[in-house]
């Protein structure tokens, strides 16, 4: 498929209907940001997120490009700023590249300020040229050891090095590397350190995320979970670490490591004291929105999407209707052990 013929989709486009009215939900909390899960499948299982054995959706069910870019545009006509590309691993979904470099006109004409990208990292170092030229600038990518024995473990496969080539060559083709790391108290606990040291060395931000009950998976939750907090005590025995102000409306705080002179985040969806500032929605591979990561709630946008494919306002009268529903804050609790998900879809469905 060609960028071309991607964009002639029939039925695509011409549409009527545009919207410029801005997303502002019931608690005044402007809707600025789009996560946009391209796919649920992924090319590893990491232990937290994913069982051995998962059933992905039929690829009948994933939004065509066509649709996944009628629906970012949309979003984008209605104030979004920032696009996440996620999934699943987005970068595994065949031609993935072709819709980022489309959407990229959105940043051309000044209605996108970012396009940014979560990925495993494992297909980014054949990625990374196109991304830059398509406008990208950042790129979280996810990576739980440095340790080959226990990346494969938590992943279960053996990729490291691909996954490091990845991140290398990215670097060396101007994208700036943020990685994310999932705590986990018998994986990585004690890695930390070493790992936020090579990071901040290679001038990477580096991300700690507290796990998430989401989905059922092959482990017990309660066995990996630590919270953030006992983290922060670990590191601050070692190290100086300085609150810094930057938020970006999400769940993550930052500090500064004096020792490495590089910026170090916190992400604990677990408490709720995020939630008053949130301006973010989530849109599946499957098109539904979801307007909080930690409720069930969520509009079928496709439906709405595909009863009306030449008309938009039926679709923006949809995307309201959702906003009005965003909820004040999520129900996330991991209490006890062998205790079911809090959330019972997988992040790798919504998109983290
Ligand atoms: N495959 C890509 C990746 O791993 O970066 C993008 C999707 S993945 C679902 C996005 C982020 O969510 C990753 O950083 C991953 O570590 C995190 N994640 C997945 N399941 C999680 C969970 N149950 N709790 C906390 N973080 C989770
Ligand atoms: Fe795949 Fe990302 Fe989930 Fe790991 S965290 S299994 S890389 S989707």
């Amino acid at each position: 498929m060609t960028a071309h013929t991607l964009y002639r989709a029939p039925g695509v486009f011409p549409r009527q209907g545009r919207s410029s009215a801005s997303m502002v939900d019931p608690f005044g909390r402007a809707i600025t940001y789009l996560r946009l899960s391209v796919t649920d499948r992924c090319d590893l299982r990491c232990t937290y997120c994913m069982a051995e054995k998962m059933t992905f959706l039929p690829k009948r069910d994933l939004l065509t490009f066509g649709e996944l870019d009628r629906l970012a545009t949309a979003f984008v006509e209605r104030g979004v700023r920032k696009l996440r590309i996620t999934g699943g691993e987005p970068l595994v979904r065949k031609d993935i590249l072709l819709l980022i470099e489309a959407l990229s006109r959105h940043l051309e004409t000044g209605s996108l300020d970012e396009i940014t990208l979560t990925t495993n990292g494992t297909q980014l170092a054949d990625a990374a040229q196109r991304l830059v030229r398509a406008g990208v600038k950042r790129v979280n990518v996810s990576i739980d050891s440095l340790d080959p024995g226990v990346f494969a473990r938590v992943t279960r496969r053996d990729c490291l090095a691909q996954v490091l080539e990845g991140i290398e060559v990215a670097q060396a083709a101007g994208l700036h590397i943020k990685i994310n790391t999932v705590a986990l108290k018998q994986d990585n606990r004690s890695q930390l350190p070493h790992m936020i040291r090579w990071a901040h060395a290679r001038g990477m931000d580096f991300t700690i995320i507290e796990a998430m009950p989401m989905g059922e998976i092959d482990e017990d939750r309660f066995d990996q979970y630590i919270s953030l907090k006992d983290i922060r005590e670990d590191l601050e025995k070692v190290w100086t670490l300085t609150d810094l102000p930057d938020r970006t409306g999400g769940p993550a705080r930052y500090v500064r490591v004096a020792e490495t002179g590089g910026r170090l985040g916190f992400i604990t969806p677990l408490s709720h004291n995020f939630c008053e500032a949130c301006n973010r929605v989530r849109l599946t591979c499957t098109g539904k929105l979801y307007m909080c990561l930690g409720q069930e709630d969520a509009a079928d946008l496709r439906a709405v999407m595909r009863a009306y494919p030449g008309d938009d306002g039926p679709l923006h009268g949809a995307i309201n209707e959702a906003i009005s529903r965003k909820p004040k804050g999520h129900d996330f609790v991991i209490d006890r052990p062998g205790g079911v998900p809090a959330v019972p879809r997988h992040m790798s469905v919504t998109g983290g």
